[in-house]
């Protein structure tokens, strides 16, 4: 494989950080520029960043100085990955992929516009093919690629082979939030420290809105959105990493026990496990037969925080399944679920 230059836009945050860390020694992808506000732009990236991840700044990135997030300011780069803050990445991300540099992003701005794919590629790999359909560039090389709210990556994961094999028919869930999900610095000590917050402000509608188009079918040149009822609710917790879910899932097929989606998760396969991504996990989904699991501390780490963690299954109603999940926020969340996108989009020659 090629090796390709890449930038990282919002370098210095939180998911910037873990761009940095996950990149590090990455097969593919080398970075070779930062960028971030104005506040950062000039300085080092060890002068600018407060860095929260465990263990050095890579050698090579602690010198690179930090580029105001402008195309020409990157130098030659094959793409960029995005962890700005959503208040700027709307325009900033357009004016990347207007000069013709592809654009693979967590924030929130494009993950419903029709023509930009909202991707986790073990659940829609097909919905790369959106990308054909964007005209943001006149050279046609500059496009945007999301990846979801950092519920929606556990949350549908943990669906999608219970809604081939079941159909859904609603879902209600509550989530309890890490910390780290807010950014850096966050949220305030004294607000979470012994405590649960109730509300995330604009969370609730993403977890309600974004699994309709992660499950929806590409037809054409579009995505016709899922139409399930999903009920959410969101609580931020003391905890420092990883999304914990507590789901309630409906389906079309009456009676199914918890052996019966015990056996669909045992069976299920990745459509993208054979293509050998660097970034994906041999198993993105692990069940744990422990009621006491998963928990975020014991079990974020699993596979490089690319796994996803489910637990206690059991049968809701007549034709309900409830159980746990776990995902880890900044990686399979954030960071990671963007690293692997891209090498998805290397694979099928978007990149
Ligand atoms: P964060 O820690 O607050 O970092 C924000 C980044 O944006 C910083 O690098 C900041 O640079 C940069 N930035 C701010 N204004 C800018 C500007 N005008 N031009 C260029 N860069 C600018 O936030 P975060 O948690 O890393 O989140 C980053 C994005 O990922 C957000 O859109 C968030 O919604 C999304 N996301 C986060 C998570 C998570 O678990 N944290 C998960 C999924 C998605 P300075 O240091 O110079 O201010």
């Amino acid at each position: 494989m090629a090796n390709y230059k890449v930038g990282v836009l919002g370098a210095t945050g939180a998911v910037g950080q873990k761009f940095i860390t996950l990149l590090t020694g990455h097969p593919w992808f080398k970075v070779t520029a930062v960028a971030a506000s104005a506040r950062s732009a000039g300085k080092t990236y060890r002068e600018a960043a407060n860095w929260i991840e465990s263990g050095d700044i890579p050698a090579d990135i602690a010198g690179l100085i930090v580029q105001e997030a402008k195309p020409e300011f990157l130098g030659e780069v094959d793409f960029v990955f995005s962890g700005m803050d959503s208040a700027v990445a709307g325009d900033i991300e357009m004016e990347f992929a207007k000069a013709g540099i592809p654009v693979i992003t967590n924030a929130r701005n494009y993950r419903r516009h029709e023509n930009v794919p909202l991707l986790v590629p073990e659940v829609n790999p097909g919905h790369t093919k959106l990308i054909n359909t964007q005209k943001f560039s006149e050279s046609g090389n500059g496009f945007i690629v999301t990846n979801p709210n950092c519920v929606c990556v556990p949350l549908v994961l943990s669906l999608k082979p219970l809604h081939d094999a079941f159909g859904l028919k609603s879902i209600v869930l509550t989530s309890m939030q890490a910390v780290s999900g807010a950014g850096y610095p966050g949220v305030p000590s004294l607000d979470i420290m012994g405590n649960v917050v109730p509300h995330i402000g604009g969370e609730e509608e993403k977890i309600m809105w974004e699994p309709q188009k992660l499950l929806g079918n590409l037809t054409g040149d579009k995505v016709e959105l899922a139409s399930i009822p999903i009920h959410a609710s969101a609580y931020r917790v003391p905890v420092l990493n990883g999304h914990l879910l507590s789901v309630v899932a409906d389906f079309e097929k009456d009676g199914i026990t918890a052996d019966d989606a015990r056996e669909v998760y045992m069976n299920w396969k990745s459509p993208v496990q054979h293509l050998g991504l660097p970034s994906s996990p041999s198993n993105p989904i692990r069940l744990y037969d422990d009621p006491r699991y998963p928990q975020p501390r014991l079990h974020i780490h699993n596979e490089n925080g690319m796994q996803v963690s489910i637990g206690k299954l059991r049968e809701a109603g007549t034709s309900g399944i409830a159980f746990t999940a776990l995902g880890h926020n900044t990686v399979r969340g954030a960071a990671g679920g963007a690293i692997l996108n891209a090498e998805l989009l290397v694979k099928e020659g978007f990149i």
